[in-house]
């Protein structure tokens, strides 16, 4: 896989990455409910609706691209995660795939936790009245002004992420007379089994104290000492994108035997660990991701074996799930600007959007499906490759998908499983104006992010 930058000019025309579609799906019009959020579906006039709500109306009313998010099926994953781990466990919601205060809000209603890592996500957090005791502070690089709001604010806990920050924290919470709750984000040799730039266990990478070389037990043992600090557990996250629980397996193996150490020299036993997020979700028809209650199941089994065996109490367990919650809720709204087929090889099809609005496909080779929404066809399949409006080649949304052959300008395309890292890494690259993200429930639309106007813009640009 490349990873270098192309500069504006023809790509080369790469075919088809093997095991990829072979050929096209049985029908064009159908809409995979693995990719696509719970209500969406098509009214009798072909048209695609989700909450009660026909895209056409949707286009109309909040223009085009627009991010598309179902309020109910965000609440029902929020819900079945909570579900899942029940009591004994606790579920954060990794901030950094979506966050706004609508979002906020829902989280709080359906009783989940807030991970947040920087001053941003902290302030969008408690604006929305998430209680600050529910939130954990992330971050590798954390600056004394965050870490002292979020001491102030009473978050329930601080993830610290190096030795540096052991010491900056326990410094912080002492100088304000207080006594902060952490936990230590420790890399334990494994490397998820998903793309290299999105894997971050393995001990190569900016993240976490390697579990390696007795450095974690050296940062517990510092962190045991300081008056600043209740350490409340061990931190691990293994990666982004996973649909394979062995790495899980090893993982929590390697944390539980860190607590077993930690006992046996300190004679504590620390009551909670936390196994961070990273689930998979379906970009496309070929992803299986497992259900809420499989995970749970997995985890807590794990855990609880490996404690048994370690004759440790087995500790309260947390998840923080991003993308596994939000990316199936949303689509991405576009209108198809132009179209050029380039015989033998495949169809150019234009939006007015693109990497400023997705940028993962080209950061992260990322998958994705697309399906024309605005009406039905009968038409023959074409191999189109969806791309966006920008100066860059690499504009890429979804590099390999059918659509029908009578695509025409003006019709609305749709890009399922864009409610994870779309908006929340979205730019102004060539002053393009980031999408609203719109909510729709039972029949009603409501924009809980706006559209960025020129004014916005401009307003920054101080001349
Ligand atoms: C990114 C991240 C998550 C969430 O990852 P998803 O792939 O969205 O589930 C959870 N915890 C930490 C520490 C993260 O950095």
């Amino acid at each position: 896989m490349s990873r270098s930058a192309h500069p504006a000019g023809p790509r080369h025309a790469d075919v088809l990455p093997e095991g990829h579609y072979t050929a096209p799906p049985a029908d064009l019009n159908a809409l995979d409910s693995k990719v696509w959020a719970q209500t969406v579906g098509r009214n009798d006039d072909g048209v695609v609706t989700v909450g009660g709500i026909d895209v056409k109306t949707l286009a109309e009313q909040h223009g085009t691209p627009a991010y598309v998010m179902d309020e109910d099926d965000f609440r029902a994953r929020a819900r079945a995660w909570r579900t899942a781990f029940g009591q004994d466990a606790d579920v954060f919601y990794a901030g950094k795939a979506f966050l706004s205060r609508a979002v906020v809000r829902w989280l709080h209603e359906e009783g989940l936790n807030l991970d947040v890592c920087s001053g941003g996500e902290l302030a969008t957090a408690l604006s929305a009245g998430m209680p600050a005791d529910r939130i954990a502070f992330h971050g590798n690089n954390k600056s004394p002004e965050e870490i002292e709001r979020a001491i102030r604010a009473g978050v329930g806990r601080i993830v610290l992420d190096s030795f540096q920050e052991i010491v900056r924290v326990a410094h912080i919470a002492s100088s304000l007379g207080k006594r902060q709750r952490v936990q230590i984000r420790i890399t334990v040799g494994v490397e998820a089994h998903t793309h290299e730039f999105i894997a971050t266990a393995h001990e190569d990478q900016k993240f976490g104290i390697p579990l390696a070389g007795g450095q974690a037990a050296e940062a517990v043992r510092r962190a045991l000492q300081l008056d600043g600090l209740e350490l409340i557990g061990i931190h691990s996250h293994i990666g982004s994108q996973i649909f394979d629980m062995s790495g899980f397996e090893v993982a929590a193996h390697r944390v539980v035997g860190l607590l077993r150490e930690i006992r046996d020299e300190h004679g504590v036993e620390l009551p909670e660990i936390d196994l961070g997020g990273g689930l998979g979700i379906a970009y496309t028809s070929g992803d299986d991701p497992r259900e809420p209650h499989e995970i749970a199941k997995a985890l807590t089994d794990i855990v609880g074996r490996e404690c048994e065996v370690a004759r440790l109490r087995t500790p309260r367990i947390s998840v923080e799930p991003g993308r596994a919650i939000v990316g199936p809720t949303a689509f991405t709204l576009y209108e198809v600007g132009t179209i050029k087929p380039l015989d033998g090889l495949r169809t150019y099809v234009s939006v007015d959007g693109g990497m400023s609005d997705n940028i993962r496909t080209a950061l992260y080779d990322a998958e994705y499906s697309v399906a024309l929404v605005s009406r039905t066809s009968d038409a023959e399949p074409m191999l189109a490759r969806v791309v966006g409006k920008h100066c860059e080649s690499g504009d890429i949304v979804v590099k390999d998908a059918f659509l029908p052959a009578d695509l025409a300008p003006g019709d609305l395309i749709a890009v399922p499983a864009t409610g994870a890292y779309c908006r929340s890494m979205a730019s102004n690259y060539n002053h393009v104006l980031r999408p609203p993200v719109v909510a729709v429930r039972d029949g009603e639309a409501r924009v809980i992010v706006r559209r960025e106007t020129e004014e916005d813009l401009l307003r920054l640009d101080v001349g």
